[in-house]
């Protein structure tokens, strides 16, 4: 049975979002797999030292900064690196992880500019997993989660 990496905040339990919300997957098939024991859950922001609740921080060029401008770069490192090497020790098939966010964005993160306004892009956690070879999901997606999970076990 393969693993699937988690963010923590999707997994739920220990409240870690920076604005200490509650943002707990209830998806059917996500509680599966966590009956099942196939998820691996972490928050790369907590891990790299951060405390909840914590100001709301952005990527801006290579640095991860809050919106006062103090450079969190180095913690939000830590964190992807955690990210990567629990994906890789638990080989796992692919990541599921909350869209938006800095750290676990997939498909889009915010400007940088602290005006609620959002790009393209991807979180530092997630620049590290598919760098790394990793697939990785949004929590929006997991009609394709679940596909891609079938095909791999079939
Ligand atoms: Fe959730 Fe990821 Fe933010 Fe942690 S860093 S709260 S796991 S989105």
């Amino acid at each position: 049975m393969r693993k699937i990496l988690v963010s923590e905040c999707l997994y739920g339990g220990r409240i870690v979002r920076y604005d200490a919300g509650d943002v707990t997957e209830k998806d059917p098939r996500f509680l599966k797999w966590k009956e099942e024991g196939r998820l691996i859950p972490i928050c790369p922001e907590v891990f790299g030292g951060l405390s909840t609740p914590r100001p709301d921080s952005q990527r801006i060029g290579d640095t991860v900064q809050t919106g006062a401008g103090v450079d969190v770069t180095k913690e939000y490192t830590l964190g992807a690196e955690e990210a990567l090497r629990l994906a890789k020790e638990n080989d796992v098939a692919f990541a599921i992880m909350k869209q938006d966010s800095p750290s676990c964005g997939s498909k889009f993160i915010y400007d940088g500019t602290f005006t609620d306004t959002k790009k393209e892009g991807q979180g530092l956690a997630v620049e590290y997993l598919r760098n790394a070879g990793f697939k990785v999901f949004a929590e929006e997606d997991l009609d394709e989660a679940e596909k891609f999970l079938a095909e791999i076990e079939a």
